[in-house]
């Protein structure tokens, strides 16, 4: 299979339903859980569309194994933020695929800067976080404020943090469909 214009949301949201259900790196929401809490945390935070959206898709890249062979040829690896940025990009704009690439670098730069951050982590996230590299240097932190996308990569990852709550009601991933194809460009 190819993804294209035609199929790439068809694509998220068959991989939403037949792999949501799939745990959350010890967390006490499923991964589709997680994601749908992050785009709901994106517009009761007055998001806009693009950033609802990135919320929604911040994780698609745990699921680099339902990735096609010819994205993955496309020098997509198994860092789930660079794998979900590279999936997405081409077919939404720069700021969702941005946004997604960011999330991670998002984490590493709040928990340099702000001082009760790393509070905020659940016990998975400060896990992953020192995977991750850490908080980032002054170095790192001077590189990720020059990109234009920095800001709104921030507020997704506050949102990554919030949807993470167990029996939350949300909408269900069908309800997006209508937003991610309005976004295709
Ligand atoms: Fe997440």
């Amino acid at each position: 299979m190819s993804l294209n214009k035609n199929n790439i949301v068809e694509f998220l949201l068959d991989i939403f339903e037949r792999r949501g259900a799939d745990s959350y790196l010890g967390e006490a929401v499923t991964m589709s859980e997680h994601m749908l809490q992050c785009a709901e945390c994106a517009a009761a935070d007055g998001a806009d569309s693009e950033l609802i959206a990135a919320a929604l898709l911040h994780d698609i890249g745990h699921y680099t194994n339902e990735f096609p062979d010819d994205a993955l040829e496309q020098g997509i690896d198994n860092h789930h933020d660079s794998a979900g940025g590279s999936i997405l990009a081409g077919f939404f704009s720069e700021r969702i695929s941005e946004c997604v690439r960011l999330h991670v670098l998002a984490k590493r730069y709040l928990c340099a800067v702000e001082a009760d951050y790393f509070a905020k982590l659940s016990p998975a996230s400060v896990h992953t976080l020192n995977l991750q590299g850490g908080p980032m240097s002054k170095a790192e932190i001077s590189e990720f404020t020059a990109n234009s996308y920095h800001q709104d990569a921030i507020r997704v990852r506050r949102w990554d943090e919030a949807g993470k709550t167990k029996g939350v009601i949300t909408r269900n991933i069908r309800d997006f469909e209508p937003l991610l194809q309005s976004l295709l460009v």
